[in-house]
């Protein structure tokens, strides 16, 4: 059933960091803005397997951010529940989303079969959320956007993608409605920051009568000269002492930004040129789309950012693609980095790095990126000295360094100073994608810095756009 009137519905994203899902409902058309999985904690998981609010047939099109899961990692799972329509991204996010999406059906069906074999379902057998198979069924339907080129994604209702600055191909998405109430409304997805080492800055805010804005760093300010220079006496101390340093890394965009701040600080000599191992097939597949991009001259990389030879080779980069490789890594000796998925630690090759080097205090654990509640890694940044993974209890006693400076979220006056470009004042701005101190930290400065009406809405909350 269509809504009387138009509606903006917030299924996901909310005063949480990941599930973004927004639905422009109106009373012909329904076109869901990202299309993200809940991580993190139990109760947010739990909500992927809950039934979607409204029939996946009914949504004519999807219109996605980037290609990070917490985006675009249900699109499959609409797919398996009947959605037929397009998939609007831009060029980056549709060739990211070509290695993202299976390896999160692949995640989903490996999931499945451990819980089959352990027995610990209360299904027999667990179902997975969805398959590589619906993965590669959800990339037939992407139609790749160039970015500002206004594009119909269904009757009355026209999307414009421009460039967020986040990771390659992220874009703010705005939603302009036809008909007797015309609407515009301008979702930020994830936005990045004017710093990013090789990304264009975030192009300008268009006029809009509501904005959707992010939240991540709502409530904080990257201090990034000291926690650049954390990261180096890490390195350094941690080669000195004969240990290890693990980086738990989101595989897309932070892999390289982390890569190229090595290679600086190894050619400056300020750390020892140490192997650098990089053990993510997922990574490895975007370092790939990452220099393709650069090789092409892609727009969105800065005109100045030149890299001699491979630009994210720091000196002695090792790619571990296979199991082998990944498990061979265990037996070095010499001080060496592993970057290594997933970037909060909740699964993936780095977890055996993890259980494999924690309980050494020599060892290094640096934490790179956002953690999110009920994640490992946000258990190793909170201190605690015990940690449960691979079925085991561990010790930690490795040194655990926050360098939350290669974030590539923009940070609370990073978002302000963007916002305040705005040609005129939006009738409301909703406050998302963000746990609840940094969006209501973030909703107040908005308030109050720019005069704004803002709010902050609850799961499943509708507001009219008439
Ligand atoms: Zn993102």
């Amino acid at each position: 059933m269509h809504p009387t009137v138009p509606l903006l519905r917030f299924l996901g994203a909310t005063e949480t960091v990941t599930g973004s899902r927004f639905l422009v409902d109106t009373p012909r058309t329904r076109v869901l803005v990202e299309c993200g999985l809940f991580q993190g904690l139990k109760a947010l998981r739990l909500r992927n397997w809950e039934p979607f609010p409204v029939d996946p047939a009914s949504i004519d099109a999807i219109v996605v951010s980037h290609a990070h899961v917490d985006h675009v990692g249900f699109a499959p799972g609409l797919v398996r529940l009947g959605f037929r329509g397009r998939i609007f991204a831009t060029e980056g996010t549709a060739s990211l989303c070509g290695i993202v999406l299976p390896d999160s059906g692949h995640l989903q069906e490996e999931a499945a079969a451990y819980a089959n074999r352990k027995g610990y379902s209360k299904h027999a057998p667990a179902l997975p959320l969805y398959t590589e198979e619906d993965a590669h069924r959800a990339l037939d339907r992407f139609t790749r956007v160039p970015f500002g080129s206004p594009r119909e994604a269904a009757p009355g209702v026209r999307v414009t993608l421009r460039p967020a600055g986040h990771i390659l191909g992220s874009a703010t998405v705005l939603v302009e409605l036809d008909g007797p109430t015309r609407r515009t409304i301008l979702f930020t997805g994830d936005l990045g920051r004017p710093t990013h080492p090789f990304l264009r800055p975030p192009a300008p805010l268009p006029e809009a009568d509501m904005i959707v804005t992010e939240s991540t760093y709502g409530d904080r300010r990257h201090e990034d000269a000291v926690s650049i220079q954390r990261f180096e006496e890490a390195i350094a101390r941690t080669a000195a002492r004969g240990g290890m340093v693990v980086i738990p890394c989101f595989a897309v965009d932070r892999t390289e930004v982390i890569l190229l701040h090595l290679r600086r600080l190894i050619r400056a000599g300020r750390v020892p040129d140490l192997p650098v191992y990089v053990d993510s097939p997922l990574a490895l597949s975007a370092l790939d789309i990452y220099r393709d991009a650069i090789a092409k001259g892609d727009p969105e990389i800065r005109p100045e950012f030149k890299g001699d030879g491979d630009p994210f080779d720091p000196g002695q980069l090792k790619e571990a693609r296979t199991a082998a490789e990944s498990k061979a890594i265990n037996e070095k000796r010499f001080p060496s980095v592993i970057i290594s998925a997933s970037g909060m630690a909740t699964g993936g090759r780095v977890l055996h790095h993890l259980a494999n080097r924690l309980p050494d205090h020599r060892n290094t654990i640096i934490l790179a990126g956002f953690q999110a509640e009920g994640t490992r890694g946000r258990l190793l940044l909170d201190g605690a000295r015990t940690i449960k993974m691979l079925g085991r209890y561990i010790p930690v006693r490795a040194e655990v360094v926050n360098v939350p400076a290669f974030s590539v979220h923009a940070d609370r006056e990073e978002i302000l100073g963007w916002l305040r470009g705005a040609p005129r004042e939006p009738g409301t701005a909703f406050v998302v994608h963000g746990e609840p101190a940094a969006a209501a930290s973030l909703r107040d400065a908005i308030e109050r810095d720019l005069g704004w009406a803002a709010a902050v809405p609850r799961y499943l909350e509708q507001v009219r756009l008439d």
